[in-house]
């Protein structure tokens, strides 16, 4: 067939799997935020049509005669398509249809099973499911690839162009850079929590004129509220954010809206115009979370953004009296906790390095589902100082492993290691950044991002984008070196 036909149609059948995507997407904001309980089963089915759907679509035989059409082509697009496209299209032809059937149904009694055990805070009561999910797991690794580590191709899926083996080598040396940062911090005089309550329908106000500041387009996306706080994009012009407002908790609330924005940022700067070739999709979930936490942490927890938020405040709670100060040094509190998700800058990806390690161990076969809890627990009290004292507040705290979501929990601190190299390069090129981020002008850190990061779409794996945009650093020192900096400043303990 002539190139460019071939080309063509390819665009084609993917803008109807894109399409189809966002259609989904549109169903489970729906469920999460609009629809009534009653209507759960019948979202179940919808859900299901469209999934058998969109499955069909994706192993349609046309795809591989396209791909060999596509191999050795020039364009850029056309590359990094005949990657993406082909990564997809290899997964979903080679895992045997019975697995499929097998691992939607261990996921199910999965997640009944963790309910129960984290109600009951007994692991045994989840232990047979999490030995099957791994079993299954680990055939469905190697159905798609014998011949690799099974961890690195469950890690694919959500960091594609990641290895286990950096990844090995980055996590020791961030636990080991942090360990004696939370040390020297737990020996210092705890810093004050805001303590204030602040009406929510108000607080709904600030979070949107927050966000509109940071560059989030109104007109493309909404802001609303959810349980558990989520960004969805569907597409070009509708990329949705939500957040959880309460009373007596002002920071965790604007923490979440501009995490969310930052998300929200990168999908609304996707290089939309290439709907139908793969490209216009973000690189990585990790990349992802880079956004988030760049403009949480890094921006939003800075010194020179609560000086402008301190005025934002004044306007929006006059009553309320609270000072920059006040609000940075609450919003850089660091306690020695059990639960990843309440989990502050310094010690949250020790939270992240314990399930990372656990989870290779027991696909190396180094540890048994059995003698879980205990590795768990073991190092909680090494890397963290704390040993959860119920198996509900440590092994079963999170749901993730109840549907074999392995391979995932690495994403979050990969974000954390990519956005500390982009701050760093951001202060480098942008000498002025913080009086501008004091003075609430957030234009030229989108422009930076937009630029090096969210333009770039799929066109390249996570780390090559990355290492474009800040150039030979090391992420590990960069990230330890912002955190010393920050919270060692702010608790008064020095770097030894
Ligand atoms: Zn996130």
């Amino acid at each position: 067939m002539n190139d460019n036909t071939s080309w063509d149609s390819l665009v084609d059948h993917v803008a109807r799997i894109e399409t189809l995507r966002g259609v989904m997407g549109t169903l489970g904001w729906d469920e999460q935020v609009m629809m009534p309980p009653k209507a759960q089963p019948l979202r179940g089915a919808q859900r299901a049509l469209l999934s058998r759907l969109g499955h069909e679509w994706l192993i349609d035989e046309r795809i591989g005669g396209w791909l060999a059409d596509l191999e050795g082509s020039d364009d850029p697009v056309r590359r990094a398509c005949h990657r993406n496209l082909g990564r997809t299209y290899r997964r979903e032809q080679r895992i045997p249809a019975e697995l499929v059937d097998q691992l939607a149904r261990a996921r199910s009694e999965g997640f009944a099973a963790w309910i129960d055990a984290k109600k009951h805070s007994d692991f045994a009561r989840f232990a047979p499911n999490l030995e099957r999910l791994l079993e299954l797991s680990r055939r469905r690794a190697a159905a798609i690839d014998p011949d690799r580590h099974p961890y690195e191709v469950l890690l694919e899926e959500f960091d594609p162009g990641t290895s286990v083996a950096s990844l090995r080598e980055m996590f020791a040396r961030l636990r080991d850079g942090l360990t004696p940062l939370l040390m020297a911090i737990a020996d210092r005089p705890q810093l004050p929590e805001l303590g204030a309550t602040f009406d929510p329908d108000r607080q709904q106000a600030l979070h949107r004129e927050v966000a509109a500041a940071l560059g989030y387009d109104f007109d493309g996306g909404r802001l609303d509220h959810a349980e558990h706080p989520f960004t969805t994009g569907l597409g070009a012009g509708d990329v949705r954010i939500t957040t959880h407002i309460t009373a007596d908790d002002l920071l965790s609330g604007l923490g979440a809206t501009i995490h969310e924005a930052g998300h929200a940022l990168y999908e609304q700067g996707l290089p939309h115009e290439h709907a139908g070739t793969t490209v216009s999709y973000a690189a990585s979930y990790g990349l992802h979370e880079s956004q988030s936490r760049f403009w949480e942490n890094f921006i939003g927890r800075s010194r020179p953004f609560c000086n402008w938020l301190a005025g934002r405040l004044e306007e929006h709670f006059p009553e309320a009296g609270v000072d920059a100060e006040r609000l940075f040094r609450a919003s850089n509190r660091v306690e020695r906790g059990l639960i990843r998700v309440q989990a502050d800058e310094v010690t949250y990806n020790l939270h992240v390095i314990v399930r990372f390690e656990l989870e290779l161990a027991m696909f190396e076969g180094t540890l048994a589902v059995k003698d879980l809890p205990e590795a768990w627990n073991a190092r909680y009290a090494e890397y963290l100082g704390v040993r959860p004292e119920s198996d509900a507040r440590g092994v079963l705290q999170d749901v993730h492993w109840s549907g074999a979501a392995f391979g995932y929990f690495p994403s979050y601190t990969l974000g954390n290691l990519y956005a500390s190299s982009l701050g760093a390069t951001l202060e480098r090129e942008l000498p002025d950044l913080w009086t501008r981020v004091e003075a609430g002008d957030f234009a030229p850190i989108l422009a930076f991002l937009r630029d090096r990061i969210h333009s770039r779409g799929h066109l390249d794996e996570a780390p090559e984008i990355i290492h474009a945009a800040v150039g030979d650093r090391d992420h590990v020192e960069d990230l330890v070196s912002y955190l010393w900096a920050r919270h060692g400043a702010l608790y008064g303990a020095e770097r030894g």
